[in-house]
């Protein structure tokens, strides 16, 4: 597979990651933008956003954020849709792992947010890396054949259930409530042939052996009946509040609530390596305090790759 050099790649493309890509190819570096889903972040996810300076009080976050998207591409961006799922950051040159290729750079900048969750089902943890997964896109050929299960029922559920079609032979979707009638992308998954949906039902316990997984118990709400499914894969897509760094590993020093520790310029605890918006996690989560951030990393990084002893502002003056 490819590998990419670029001066500065970004993981993670909400305000903080769109706004630290528009700044720092304005500054003429080489950047790319790695993002797992643009419907999926905490941006994407606002109906509505009333308090984003200059902007119209109706706009839907996800139409901010593609404004925001759009206006790094123009600068010269290299958006790409892609999770990543491990990095190393030892060396001067960061090196990104994802499905889709891998990614170096001098200057490393995380910006995943902080809609992770903890392991909370009942053998999550156990059997994560043995059947257990959170990317499809990664793992889903490793289940040609086999009957997997997708527990969750945001976009990304679904966009990566309809990847497993391809592979399994049964996805098993489960789903706490119905899919509203108007839900398109729902019913095209619905409608795959080897797809069979468990609307209305609760994942109770991930069972398996030395070998990985082995089965799920599911219990439907409707009727209080337990089921058990003899799936090998189990796909969690879940949102909750914790800052996404498990791609990190223990690679940059974390805070005791799991938010990444950075200075005054958002640089973390390793050279090269910049954290930025809520994966910071402060009581500050907002939409232009993340943007904020990406630009600080950016005037960093731009002073930071080009040597320079003060930080050049971007703005023309007449
Ligand atoms: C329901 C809700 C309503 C809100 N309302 C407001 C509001 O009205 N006003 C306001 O200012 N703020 C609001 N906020 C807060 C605001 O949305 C966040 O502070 C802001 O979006 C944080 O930006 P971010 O770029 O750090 O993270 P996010 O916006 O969460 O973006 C993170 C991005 O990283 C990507 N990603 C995650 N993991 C990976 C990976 N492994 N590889 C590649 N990409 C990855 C995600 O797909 C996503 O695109 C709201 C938040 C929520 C949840």
């Amino acid at each position: 597979m490819d590998t990419i050099e670029a001066d500065v790649v970004i993981v993670g493309g909400g305000p903080a990651g769109c706004t630290c890509a528009l700044y720092t190819s304005r500054a003429d570096l080489k950047t790319v933008l790695l993002d797992k889903n643009p419907a999926v972040g905490a941006l994407a996810i606002t109906h509505q956003i009333a308090n984003y300076p200059g902007v119209d009080s109706e706009m839907s976050g996800e139409a901010l954020l593609a404004l925001m998207r759009d206006q790094a591409v123009t600068y010269g961006t290299d958006y790409r849709r892609a999770q990543v799922f491990s990095v190393d950051v030892n060396g001067e040159w960061k090196t990104v792992y994802t499905p889709e290729g891998t990614f170096k750079a001098r200057a490393l900048v995380v910006a995943s947010g902080a809609l992770g969750r903890p392991a909370s089902f009942k053998g999550e943890a156990e059997y994560l890396g043995r059947g257990v997964s959170y990317c499809a896109t990664c793992d889903g050929a490793f289940y040609k054949g086999r009957e997997v299960a997708v527990v969750g029922f945001n976009k990304e559920a679904i966009e990566e259930a309809q990847v497993l079609t391809k592979f399994a032979s049964t996805v098993h979707w489960l789903t706490a409530n119905d899919p509203s009638a108007d839900d398109q992308e729902a019913k095209e998954l619905i409608a795959q042939p080897n797809v069979k949906h468990w609307s209305r039902s609760r994942l109770m316990l991930i069972e398996g052996d030395d070998g990985g997984v082995t089965g799920i118990n599911v219990k439907n709400r409707s009727n209080d009946t337990e089921e058990s499914l003899a799936v090998e894969g189990v796909f969690v897509y879940m949102s909750g509040s914790k800052p996404i760094t498990d791609f990190l590993g223990d690679q940059v020093a974390l805070k005791e609530d799991g938010g990444v520790v950075v200075d005054d310029f958002m640089a973390t605890t390793v050279d090269g390596v910049w954290a930025i918006g809520d994966i910071r996690n402060t009581a500050f989560k907002q939409a232009v305090v993340a943007a904020a951030d990406g630009c600080i990393a950016a005037m960093a990084i731009d002073r930071y790759l080009n040597s320079r002893k003060s930080i050049r502002v971007d703005w023309v003056h007449q």
